[in-house]
């Protein structure tokens, strides 16, 4: 099965054929030719979600290479912090502005909790997966909490500083495989397996 994953995140990318069975072939958007940059204008996750699932299966019906895969999925991730009300959210990926990079976004993160000792956050993923121009979508979530200083040089994103539940570390301290077995996308990953299976 080919699967195009409406992303060019190395980092991404890389997970995700980590975590989907050997049999689903998972093709970037640069690998069908796709270059132009999708604007994320929803307000929740599941919409910036769907519209990326839409605008890439759209694009492939528009320059008739539909045969030549059998489905699209696209994911979106919002960091979700308990004492801002479920802040970033939607904003996750631009929190310290437009022009920010991860390392500004995860120092805004341990700024925004200075002296705050509720840190608990969670990470959620929505997949939404078009077969066949119909859309499903499916969520992973991992719960755990802010750490008080950066830690770890593994992952990307936040990673140095959300420690997941049950762990001491932050996720850019496990390996990818412990990362993987834990993390909202690993399980919205797990969710899509399910997904594709029951659809044979
Ligand atoms: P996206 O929706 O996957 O593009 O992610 C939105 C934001 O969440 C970006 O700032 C990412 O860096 C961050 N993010 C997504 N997944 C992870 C992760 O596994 N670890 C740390 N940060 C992540």
């Amino acid at each position: 099965m080919k699967l195009v994953f409406a992303s060019n995140n190395k980092h991404k990318l890389e997970e995700v054929r980590q975590i989907l069975p050997t049999h689903v072939e998972v093709i970037s958007l640069r690998e069908i030719g796709f270059v132009q940059d999708i604007d994320e204008t929803g307000t929740t996750l599941e919409e910036n979600s769907a519209l990326k699932a839409r605008e890439v299966w759209n694009w492939l019906t528009d320059n008739s290479l539909l045969d030549s895969v059998d489905g699209v999925f696209a994911d979106d991730t919002g960091l979700e912090i308990s004492a801002l009300g479920g802040a970033p959210g939607v904003r996750t990926a631009r929190w310290a502005g437009d022009e920010a990079c991860d390392m500004n976004n995860r120092q805004k993160a341990l700024h925004e909790l200075a002296g705050v000792k509720d840190r608990a956050a969670r990470f959620r993923t929505v997949v939404s997966l078009i077969i066949k121009g119909e859309m499903q979508q499916v969520e992973g979530i991992v719960n755990g909490e802010i750490a008080i200083e950066e830690e770890g040089d593994g992952g990307f994103g936040y990673d140095p500083v959300f420690i997941p539940e049950g762990y001491n570390n932050t996720f850019a301290s496990l390996s990818s495989e412990e990362k993987n077995a834990v993390s909202h996308r690993g399980r919205a990953m797990e969710a899509l397996r399910k997904l594709i299976d029951n659809i044979g």
